[in-house]
């Protein structure tokens, strides 16, 4: 059975996705945490207005719901410029990447999430763009085969991806900025839920926003996610305002814990204790077991799991970590050994 996840999917619904763009902040200034990301981006888009230049290609990456596109905004609004956007897997062919680039204007920001979807044949279409602002774009086929050089207007190409491993040397490469962004402290969503709240036009009490807060797993999209459940349960059960009752049942109700593991973290860690005596199992081993996609489970689930020390990613697999145990209440069957033996399905760590 697929357990589905309430906070941290990543395809949104049109609904979720209005919510976001409507808490979204449109400058630098707004923006809350990622401290050093936004003093080296301040730096460089004052260095390039200076110049009267478009920006060096940026990539960001990191985790879901970080800020990546948000970023990607923030850096298009910052230089007066237009934003267009894309994604990897929408960019099937060089026809596709084709109709974008034809269009951009001088400083534009092009910004393609998930870039590491692309796919090979429009990578190295996407080369010269970057590099040379042209393209090579090859019309008809056969004996009528033509290649047309295509100039194109100077662009700023924002890449954002979970995985910058999966990204290939050569486009990497093509980036001038590369950026990660890191989770963040309780502090910091704190303050990103009070600019959310005053948006929102929320009643808070004192503290409840801390509360919600320590609970969103170091991710503003989180954060905001929660914020709208309790919402809708302060209006229907409370009076509207957020007390720290009414906080606490409802996220009792989405099934959140104190340290903001959900039902599918929970899972993950007890299919690892049970079923696996605490690893190393392979991560297509405990998809299987799990009724999930290894994609989810690697992009959102891990990433946060191993912050906080609950997951260790060995060259064997992923195994549990006695913390854990302890806040599950669970106990490890047997000792693991040196000489236990390998698990089938295991993998190496990418
Ligand atoms: P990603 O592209 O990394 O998945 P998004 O840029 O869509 O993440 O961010 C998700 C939501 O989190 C945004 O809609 C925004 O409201 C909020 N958010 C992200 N970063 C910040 C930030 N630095 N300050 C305030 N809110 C933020």
């Amino acid at each position: 059975m697929t357990i589905g996840r309430t906070i941290s999917g990543q395809s949104l619904s049109p609904a979720e996705e209005s919510f976001n763009i409507s808490l979204r902040p449109k400058s630098l200034n707004e923006c809350i945490g990622q401290q050093n990301v936004r003093e080296k981006l301040a730096i460089a888009i004052e260095a390039a207005q200076h110049r009267s230049e478009p920006l060096e290609h940026i990539l960001f990456y990191g985790p879901p719901g970080l800020g990546k596109t948000t970023l990607a905004h923030v850096v298009a609004n910052e230089m007066g410029a237009t934003i267009r956007c894309s994604s990897g897997p929408a960019l099937a062919k060089a026809g596709d990447v084709m109709g974008l680039l034809s269009n951009v204007n001088t400083g534009d920001v092009l910004f393609i999430d998930e870039v590491h979807r692309l796919s090979t044949p429009v990578e190295e279409f996407i080369y010269p763009a970057m590099e040379d602002f042209k393209v090579d774009y090859t019309v008809d086929s056969g004996l009528h085969a033509k290649t047309i050089n295509f100039p194109l207007r100077r662009f700023t190409l924002v890449g954002a991806t979970t995985r910058a491993g999966l990204l290939s040397a050569p486009l990497r490469s093509r980036f001038g900025m590369l950026y990660h962004l890191e989770f963040y402290s309780t502090e910091e969503l704190t303050e990103i839920l009070n600019r959310s709240a005053q948006l929102l036009s929320l009643q808070c009490q004192d503290g409840t926003l801390e509360l919600i807060a320590a609970c969103s797993r170091g991710t503003p999209r989180v954060a905001n996610r929660l914020l709208k459940r309790v919402r809708d349960y302060a209006q229907v059960k409370g009076s509207g305002v957020l007390e720290a009752g009414v906080v606490e049942n409802a996220l009792k109700m989405e099934q959140i814990d104190r340290l903001g593991l959900d039902e599918l973290d929970r899972a993950f860690l007890r299919a690892l204790v049970n079923v696996y005596d605490g690893g190393p199992a392979g991560i297509e081993a405990i998809a299987a077991t799990l009724g999930e996609e290894r994609d989810t489970l690697e992009d959102v689930v891990e990433p946060y799991l191993l912050q906080i020390g609950f997951l260790r990613r060995t060259k064997r697999g992923r195994e549990v970590t006695q913390q854990a145990c302890r806040h599950l209440g669970m106990k490890l069957r047997r000792k693991r050994s040196a000489d236990s033996q390998p698990n089938l399905f295991e993998r190496d760590v990418p």
